[in-house]
């Protein structure tokens, strides 16, 4: 996950349960009673709900980002992410930051794609027997 780090830069920085080292354990969490959750190495998606009330605010981008990885429905909802299709210029509701085009072109595109790899699978099948 890319933005582990500015996680756990958020904590350290800002959350009033990280205490450090203590009690021999690092990254100490006053309410887990052992490290913090974010730096966990096993733990891909981690949630605190200390930390999205009282510290993930701090950072509306890193919020959102926060809630749409974890799938949680928040007040954004409402405030939906307004994308412009990248080939229609249509401006549509993104249900995640990494949608690109609304649902027509989308649907185009899926299809395009796979159009050109079956395409493409013909081809080569046909290089292999010429
Ligand atoms: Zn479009």
């Amino acid at each position: 996950m890319q933005n582990k780090n500015r996680f756990k830069r958020l904590v350290k920085n800002n959350c009033a349960c990280y205490l450090g080292a203590k009690h021999g354990i690092s990254n100490y969490c006053c309410l887990q009673d052992g490290p913090c959750v974010f730096f966990s190495q096993n733990d891909a998606l981690p949630r605190c709900i200390y930390f999205e009330n009282g510290v993930l605010p701090i950072d509306g981008k890193l919020e959102r980002e926060y809630k749409s990885e974890r799938n949680i429905e928040s007040e954004f909802k409402t405030a939906q992410l307004r994308v412009n299709c990248q080939k229609c210029r249509a401006t549509f509701s993104a249900n995640s930051n990494r949608q690109k085009y609304c649902e027509k072109c989308g649907e185009k595109n899926a299809n395009e794609k796979s159009k050109l790899r079956m395409r493409q699978m013909r081809k080569s099948r046909l290089d292999v027997t010429l």
